[in-house]
């Protein structure tokens, strides 16, 4: 401004001098000539200022003359505005990136509970879809009675567990809402299918093995009444066939104390590299109780390479190689044949298969025959002293070897389980034990 007021003075001095020297007129004309060029001066300026406020990221124009002192501290301000605002906007995606990567769902609610935004993990697990579904409440979105009664709720001291399904897909959801900000709500939710089922699976497994516990205990203890009542009245044999029964069921429950110790240790210990195996002496270890479980009813074809090693544990494994052919005998009738193998795999690998021609298994029995305490015929496998854990220890210990339990069968022809070994599990013939 003060610019202005100085040029103003200057035209005006000048028009005066040049008034009392050349005349009144001839000044007057000058100070207006003066004034009219800045006049168009400040024109010309201004529309480079309103050029330059289209693209107002730029530096305002040079030499504008009195705009020159307004527009600098505007700049100035707008730059620092911009910068801040970046940076918000950058702490903002940082924010939203992290609630993406939350391995539970997240999701925000308006005061009447329509959904504001969700992360990827909460769109999966209950289906959304923040284009179609943003402004909806969450109550028409997830229509389960009780969440309605649990969102509908004053305060929330826990989660709700909901099963949903959709996608074709069952799960079992946590979700917890919890207040924020002004009448707002964060809603986290967390899939808890697999812990669910490992919940169910261990009540399971603990009621079983009560139960298979049980019945040896209530026959052990019925004869040891029996004993006590009629001890006088008994005669020697009687009392001995008693006592031989006792025994069968003291040894039944010791099998199934020893195989759930088995199976905890498999669980419970990290799997490690091991040492070289002999595959061949634990079979004939195993041949051998095998035969005796037989008594001549059976035959059997051995057939294993004395030398191929496998890089293992040797009581794992012992125990594997020796369930698959006790249960070979057990679960063929007499005058059956057993072949047991120990050989290489065409691919660098190593097989050990037990073949019988039993009484084989319904291919729909198949994919349950390692779970747990699960058996075709329960009289049979008991009757024989089963616990109904060999497969699912069998199984237990190929996978700690990388190897795979294969189980191939025909009902009433045989079966042959294999434990397929890696070519990396196959020590080369020079392996030395480096332990
Ligand atoms: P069990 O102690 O009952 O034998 P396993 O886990 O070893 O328990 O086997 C589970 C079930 O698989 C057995 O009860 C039996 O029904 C079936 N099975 C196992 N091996 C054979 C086989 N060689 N032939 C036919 N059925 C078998």
């Amino acid at each position: 401004m003060s610019k202005t007021l100085v040029s103003i003075a200057l035209w005006a001095l000048g028009g005066w001098l040049l008034g009392t020297w050349l005349g009144a007129a001839i000044g007057w004309a000058v100070f207006a000539l003066g004034l009219l060029l800045m006049v168009l001066v400040s024109g010309l300026q201004l529309s480079r200022i309103s050029r330059w406020v289209r693209t107002i990221d730029e530096p305002p124009p040079p030499s504008v003359g009195p705009w020159d002192e307004v527009l600098a501290p505007i700049y100035r301000k707008l730059k620092q505005n911009r910068l801040d605002l970046q940076e918000r906007t950058r702490s903002f995606q940082r924010a939203l990136l992290a609630a993406e990567a939350l391995p539970d769902g997240a999701l925000t609610l308006a005061p009447d509970k329509s959904l504001q935004w969700c992360n990827q993990a909460a769109a999966d697990h209950l289906g959304l879809d923040l284009e179609r579904d943003r402004g909806y409440s969450i109550l028409n979105i997830v229509r389960a009675p009780e969440f309605a009664h649990y969102a509908n709720q004053e305060r929330w001291d826990g989660p709700l567990t909901l099963h949903l399904g959709h996608g074709g897909r069952d799960r079992t959801l946590s979700l917890h809402l919890a207040p924020y900000g002004v009448g707002q709500f964060l809603m986290v939710t967390r899939d808890i299918t697999q812990i669910e089922r490992l919940e169910h699976t261990r009540k399971d497994f603990v009621a079983n093995v009560s139960h298979e516990l049980r019945t040896p205990l209530t026959v052990l203890s019925g004869f040891v009444e029996t004993l006590q009542d009629m001890g006088d009245a008994l005669t020697d044999a009687q009392r001995d066939h008693y006592l031989d029964l006792m025994a069968q069921q003291a040894r039944h429950m010791q099998a199934l104390v020893s195989d759930l110790l088995t199976l905890s240790s498999l669980e419970s210990t990290p799997n490690q590299e091991g040492g070289p195996v002999l595959i061949a002496a634990l079979a004939l270890t195993a041949l051998a109780q095998a035969q005796a479980l037989s008594n001549g009813q059976h035959t059997f074809d051995v057939r294993l390479d004395e030398t191929l090693r496998v890089r293992g544990q040797d009581t794992e494994l012992a125990s594997a190689v020796g369930n698959l052919l006790i249960n070979a005998v057990r679960y063929t009738p007499a005058g059956g044949t057993i072949t047991v193998l120990w050989e290489p795999t065409p691919d660098g690998g190593a097989a050990y298969r037990v073949r019988d021609t039993g009484i084989g298994i319904d291919p729909a029995d198949v994919p349950r025959l390692t779970e747990r305490f699960f058996r075709i015929d329960r009289g049979r496998s008991r009757a024989t002293g089963g616990t109904g854990l060999g497969l699912a220890i069998s199984k237990h210990v190929a996978l700690r070897h990388n190897a795979v339990l294969d189980i191939q069968s025909t009902p009433g022809k045989g079966s042959v389980f294999s434990i397929l070994f890696p070519p990396a599990r196959v020590c080369p013939p020079d392996y030395k034990n480096k332990r």
